[in-house]
């Protein structure tokens, strides 16, 4: 598919962290699904939308590096099924040719969905300090960077409106958050590594 490979519609351009080809990570619902998927080859189409796919989203992975890691790991990935799937349903990276709006969702999503919390050391409500959900605070962090682009569509202004409601001082301490998160993860680091607080 010409052209679809490159498409970066979001700018996203974080490295895939390591732990992807590992599934060594203290985030439980993230952890399971990396076990299953290296193990098995396979994972089903939520774990691969709303935890794989979407931690990757929150975090800003380029997404021809998540795309290539779908490829590699599923014995179904077959790319013209693999590709538009992962880069414009999962990651949003056709600026929205395939779906109206990203897969966005925090910690919270995860927890109303499945187990995974009840026996994950962070907790999905916490978005800033030790036991925050990186999925949450990384939520939190996507919203206020896409802000421009979203806060005034007509599919996603109201997930954004809550956005609004954050004290500047939360935002921000979230967004500092977000920040050490990304750059423990870049240099190979565990999440927790980069939330101490
Ligand atoms: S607390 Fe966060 S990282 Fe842990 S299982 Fe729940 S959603 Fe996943």
């Amino acid at each position: 598919m010409p052209g679809f490979l490159d498409d970066n519609a979001l700018g996203a351009e974080e490295p895939l962290p390591a732990f992807f080809w590992t599934g060594d990570t203290d985030l439980a619902c993230l952890r399971d699904a990396l076990l299953q998927t290296l193990e098995l080859g396979y994972a089903h189409h939520i774990q691969r939308l709303m935890v794989l796919g979407l931690f990757a989203l929150l975090l800003g992975v380029r997404p021809r590096a998540i795309h290539e890691w779908f490829l590699a790991v599923y014995v179904d990935a077959v790319e013209w099924v693999e590709l538009p799937n992962v880069l414009g349903m999962s990651q949003y990276a056709d600026g929205g040719r395939m779906v109206s709006k990203p897969y966005a969702a925090s910690g919270k999503y995860i927890q109303r969905m499945s187990n995974h919390c009840a026996g994950c050391r962070f907790r999905p409500g916490e978005a800033t300090g030790p036991r925050a959900c990186p999925y949450t605070t990384l939520y939190w962090d996507f919203l206020a960077r896409h802000e421009t682009r979203f806060a005034r569509h007509p599919r996603t202004a109201l997930q954004w409106s809550y956005l609004g409601r954050k004290p500047p001082e939360e935002l921000a301490a979230i967004r500092r958050q977000a920040v050490e998160l990304r750059a423990a993860l870049a240099a190979g680091s565990r999440p927790e590594h980069g939330s101490k607080r």
